[in-house]
């Protein structure tokens, strides 16, 4: 396994060691950094002049993942927006980490095969630059993926914006969905939902989150032909592509007797999969309906 490296910022002496984490992927330009940041600051958004002192609004250059670690509490039924300030409040909290990976395709391949894997974890190793000169790395289950999307750049038909998020998503439910059969014993993988968060819908320019999923969906549906098919071009003998659609570690997303491809079939391997709309600047409809699905899961 290709562990996903941390580049870790120690802002207090607290242990990360057993703290769940959310995954943030998604193709580079779509906010993650902004997200991260937005949620880093939650309680400090409120504020007229924030005053921020850590180090925050980290705009990293993308070779490594990043992680923030972030507080929920339920204890009223529902997760707590993220803009409380659960210290202040002195709510019981739920602390998790948000990490953030490099957009970069070369860079992809590590996070993703990792997600197949029958209990993901992701590794994070101490920062080189904190007091300690510790160098052991830590690990931290994974609870949930999200997968953001800039569905502004998905309204441009002129660019190819569509086809490779569309590819990069098919890579991680894929992965997700080979996961399901790697069971440890009679017992399944505990279940990674994902959440594709259709950012920027601040800009008038952007899709709306119902046309992002059908256009997503179709075009899913379009790769997993294409792939298909790659296959039978490749001189594989036409048995073997219908045995490994079939088969439990096909390359065939979701359901195989289907024509179409709908999220709502990676259920049949424990995937759920959610999409929603929202934006990180400007006005809109902001990011609190993905904090709390977050919340909901942790
Ligand atoms: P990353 O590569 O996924 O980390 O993307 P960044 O966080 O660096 O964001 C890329 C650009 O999109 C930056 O200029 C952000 O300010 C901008 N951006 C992020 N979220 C939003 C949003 O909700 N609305 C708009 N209009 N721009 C956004």
């Amino acid at each position: 396994l290709f562990p996903i490296l941390l580049h870790f910022i120690y802002s207090s002496g607290t242990s990360y060691t057993t703290l769940p984490s959310v995954l943030l992927i998604g193709p580079s330009g779509a906010g993650k950094t902004a997200l991260l940041t937005l949620f880093e600051r939650g309680p400090l958004a409120q504020q007229e002049k924030p005053t921020v002192s850590g180090p925050v609004a980290r705009t990293h250059t993308s070779q490594v993942a990043s992680a923030v670690e972030l507080a929920v509490s339920t204890d009223n039924g529902t997760p707590t927006s993220y803009r409380v300030d659960l210290d202040a409040a002195g709510a019981a909290a739920r602390r998790f980490l948000l990490v953030d990976t490099p957009g970069h395709p070369k860079l992809r391949g590590a996070a993703i095969a990792h997600l197949a894997s029958a209990t993901p974890t992701v590794n994070l190793s101490p920062s080189n630059t904190s007091a300690s000169s510790s160098t052991e790395t830590s690990k931290s289950k994974l609870k949930a993926l999200i997968f953001l999307v800039d569905a502004a750049a998905l309204a441009d038909s002129d660019s190819d914006a569509l086809a490779s998020t569309a590819s990069y998503l098919y890579d991680a439910l894929l992965a997700l969905q080979k996961r399901f059969h790697r069971r440890s014993g009679s017992r399944a993988p505990a279940s990674v939902p994902v959440l594709v968060a259709a950012n920027k819908l601040d800009l008038f320019t952007a899709l709306p989150a119902a046309l992002v999923k059908s256009q997503l969906e179709a075009e899913l549906g379009r790769i997993r032909k294409t792939r298909s098919k790659g296959l039978l071009d490749s001189g594989v003998g036409a048995d073997d592509v219908v045995g490994a659609a079939a088969g439990e570690e096909g390359e065939w997303l979701g359901d195989h007797g289907s024509d179409k491809f709908r999220f709502e079939q990676m259920m049949e391997f424990d995937v759920e999969v959610e999409v929603m709309g929202g934006n990180v600047v400007g006005d809109g409809p902001g990011a609190e309906k993905w904090w709390k699905w977050i919340g909901e899961r942790v």
